[in-house]
């Protein structure tokens, strides 16, 4: 099959033939369908996030059961399914304890029961992202690193379930409990941030306030709940956060995964309140807050890892919530594109104008 590989570290996706091993006893084999372009891989390109190379990347992909391993019963040929970076054990400390995004088996889980890949070029053997590898015809997958949603669910759509909508709408649910009333936050408004406001809306927050560089992004924004929007080249985006919310937000999100955003985050929430880190800081970046604000104003600043998801019970509701139109999932996506273009997508991401391009197979 077709795969886009990374082969070193920093540099580009290379087209090529790999092949997957047999089924394992509790693994899937999925005809991929769609694949999102996330900037989690695009992290890996450029060695901001370290993973072992050569790698298969995207973790954002939808596609159709064809064939199942022995142990398991969950799904059949035909099912549709989305994937989940979260695969998990369902045995250790974590979740045992309900937190399945924590699990402590879960790199162990990306490769087989014995330590290899799935994904093998010629001898070679090939690094799956997130045990899925999206970009590429077929994903063998883990049992556990999988969810079936509703047929009517398009898969290109579908696809974007796996991480942008669960990191960011999850965000809003899980992390920060989002409630009637609640002022918000969200810095950044990429396919991540439009979804923690999308999040905070279908919550119920009274106020949510976006901020971004992109005045398209901005008015993305407010077609996804936003309020209130706020350019941060033409103005201190703190002080604007202040002055709209008489003091600050209940809750502020940070979508990026940069320092002094973050910091930015941290002044726009109001004392006793918390700020989250949804973007991925780049590998060995530290984040600085004010400690005696962080004291004396009993602030918090807490990362929130794949919106702290229980993504077996999470994808199907976010499903059904599309299914019922209250969900937004079409305006996700400005490109389809083909497995071909998927250096050039990433062009396009780096200019950081546009929300998601997804593959279709
Ligand atoms: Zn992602
Ligand atoms: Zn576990």
């Amino acid at each position: 099959m077709r795969a886009a590989i990374l082969e070193n570290v920093p540099g580009e996706l290379v087209i090529d033939e790999v092949t997957l091993t047999d089924v394992g006893p509790d693994e899937v084999l999925v005809r991929t369908a769609a694949c999102g372009l996330c900037h989690s891989d695009l992290h890996v390109m450029e060695g901001k996030m370290p993973m072992p190379a050569p790698i298969l990347l995207g973790h954002e992909a939808a596609g159709v059961v064809e064939a199942v391993g022995s142990d398991v019963g969950e799904f059949v040929p035909g099912d549709h399914v989305v994937g989940c970076l979260n695969v998990h054990c369902d045995e250790c400390y974590q979740c045992l304890r309900g937190r399945r995004f924590l699990c402590e088996r879960r790199r162990a889980m990306t490769y087989r029961a014995d330590g290899t890949s799935r994904v093998r070029r010629g001898e070679q053997q090939i690094t799956q992202m997130s045990g899925l590898g999206g970009f590429a015809e077929q994903m063998l997958a883990h049992r556990n690193g999988l969810v079936k949603v509703p047929k009517e669910l398009p898969l290109d759509l579908g696809a974007l379930l796996g991480c942008a909508v669960i990191t960011g709408v999850g965000s809003a649910f899980n992390g920060a409990r989002v409630r009637p009333g609640h002022t918000v936050a969200v810095i950044g408004c990429g396919g991540i941030g439009l979804n923690i406001v999308q999040g905070a809306w279908l919550a119920g927050a009274e106020r949510i306030v976006a901020v971004d560089l992109s005045p398209e992004k901005l008015e993305l924004a407010r077609t996804f709940g936003a309020t209130d929007t706020v350019n941060a080249a033409e103005t201190d985006p703190v002080a604007t956060v202040l002055e709209l919310t008489g003091g600050g937000v209940d809750a502020a999100f940070e979508a990026i995964g940069l320092p002094h955003t973050v910091a930015q985050a941290f002044q726009m929430i109001r004392p006793g309140c918390v700020a989250y880190v949804v973007g991925v800081p780049a590998a060995g970046v530290m984040l600085e807050v004010p400690g005696a604000q962080l004291l004396a104003q009993h602030r918090g600043l807490q990362g929130l890892f794949m919106g702290g998801n229980d993504f077996k019970r999470d994808i199907p509701m976010l499903a059904s919530m599309y299914l019922q139109g209250r969900l937004k999932l079409d305006e996700l996506v400005a490109a389809r594109i083909k497995l071909d273009e998927v250096n050039e997508g990433y062009e396009v991401m780096k200019r950081g104008t546009e929300a998601r391009s997804v593959i279709v197979y």
